[in-house]
C-alpha cells in the first residue's frame, strides 16, 4: 500500500491509461475538471449528468484534445429509478465488460437554512441526489467493478459531512451519510474483492455551488477544479490500490 499524500501527488502523463471510469454530475464544476483531467491521463470517462448540452461540451473538449473519446451518460439523479441504474450497467458491461474507477461527483445545495424551516420537499431532494442515488448507482455498477483488477469508488464528501455545522440541513445531513456509506462499503469488499472505497472532500473550490453557498465571497480567492485535481488522480489510479476506508482532503482550504 502508497503512503503518497494524495494532494501532493505528481502524476505521470498516461498515469490513468486504459481505465474505464465513470463520473456524475460531469457536465460542470469539479466534475468537469475531473472528466477531462482523467481524459488527458489517458481514461475513457463516461460522462453522466443531467444536462445534455453541457457534456456535449465536456465531450467536444476532451476530443479537441485527442485524448480518448468519452461515452455521454445522460441521466438526472433526482428521478432515476432502479432500471435506468441497471441499463447503465449493462451498457457499460456490453462495451467494456468492467468499470475502473466511479466518482460520485454530482450533488445539490439545498437551501441554506434552519432545521425548524427545512422544507421536507427539499429535505428528500438534497437526500436523493446526494445520498440515495451514489448507493442505488454504486449497487448497480459493483458486479463491473469486481471484474477490475483494482477499481476505485470516490464519493464526495465535505468539511460539513465531518463536523455539523448550522443551517447546512439536509446537504451535511448527506454527507455524513456519504461518508458511512463509504465506511460500510469499504468494510464489506475488503476480504472478497479488490475494490478500494474513499471520500474526497474538495475543500473550498471555486463553482457555481460554492458561490451559491456564499454569495458574498470573492471567486479569485479560491482553487479552481483543476488545482485540486491530483488527489482526484492519486485516488483514481493503481497508485492508490490497497487504500480503502478513508477520507480524503483534495486541498488544505
Ligand atoms: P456544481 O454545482 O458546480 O456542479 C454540480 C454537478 O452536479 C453539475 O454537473 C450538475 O449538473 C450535477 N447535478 C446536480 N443535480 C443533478 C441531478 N439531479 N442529476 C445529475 N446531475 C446533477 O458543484 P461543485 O462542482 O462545486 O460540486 C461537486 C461536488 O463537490 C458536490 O458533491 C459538492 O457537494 C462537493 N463539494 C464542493 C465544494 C466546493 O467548494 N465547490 C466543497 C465541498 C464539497 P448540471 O450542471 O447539469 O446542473
Amino acid at each position: 500500500m502508497s503512503t503518497i499524500e494524495p494532494r501532493t501527488f505528481e502524476p505521470t502523463r498516461r498515469v490513468l491509461a486504459d481505465r474505464i471510469i465513470l463520473v456524475t454530475g460531469a457536465g460542470a464544476g469539479i466534475g468537469r475538471a475531473a472528466a477531462q483531467t482523467f481524459a488527458a491521463h489517458g481514461a475513457t470517462v463516461i460522462l453522466l449528468g443531467r444536462t445534455v448540452e453541457k457534456l456535449e461540451a465536456v465531450y467536444d473538449h476532451i476530443v479537441a484534445q485527442g485524448d480518448p473519446e468519452p461515452l455521454i451518460q445522460p441521466l438526472c439523479l433526482l428521478s432515476a429509478k432502479e432500471d435506468k441504474y441497471l441499463e447503465i450497467a449493462n451498457a457499460i458491461d456490453v462495451q467494456f465488460g468492467r468499470l475502473d474507477g466511479l466518482l460520485h461527483n454530482a450533488g445539490i445545495l439545498g437551501p441554506r437554512t434552519s432545521i425548524s424551516n427545512y422544507p421536507t420537499s427539499s429535505w428528500q431532494e438534497v437526500l436523493q441526489v446526494n445520498l440515495t442515488a451514489p448507493f442505488e448507482l454504486t449497487r448497480a455498477l459493483l458486479p463491473l467493478l469486481k471484474k477490475a483488477s483494482d477499481a476505485s469508488i470516490l464519493f464526495t464528501s465535505s468539511g460539513v459531512g465531518r463536523r455539523g455545522r448550522a443551517y447546512w440541513g439536509a446537504y451535511a445531513v448527506a454527507k455524513f451519510g456519504t461518508e458511512g456509506l463509504a465506511q460500510v462499503l469499504s468494510h464489506e469488499l475488503e476480504d472478497v474483492s479488490s475494490i478500494r472505497v474513499n471520500c474526497i472532500n474538495p475543500g473550498a473550490t471555486r463553482t457555481t455551488m460554492r458561490a451559491q453557498a456564499y454569495p458574498a465571497e470573492d471567486p479569485a480567492t479560491l482553487k479552481t477544479p483543476e488545482d485540486i485535481m491530483p488527489a482526484y488522480l492519486y485516488l483514481m489510479s493503481s497508485d492508490s490500490a490497497g487504500l480503502s476506508g478513508r477520507s480524503f482532503d483534495a486541498q488544505d482550504r
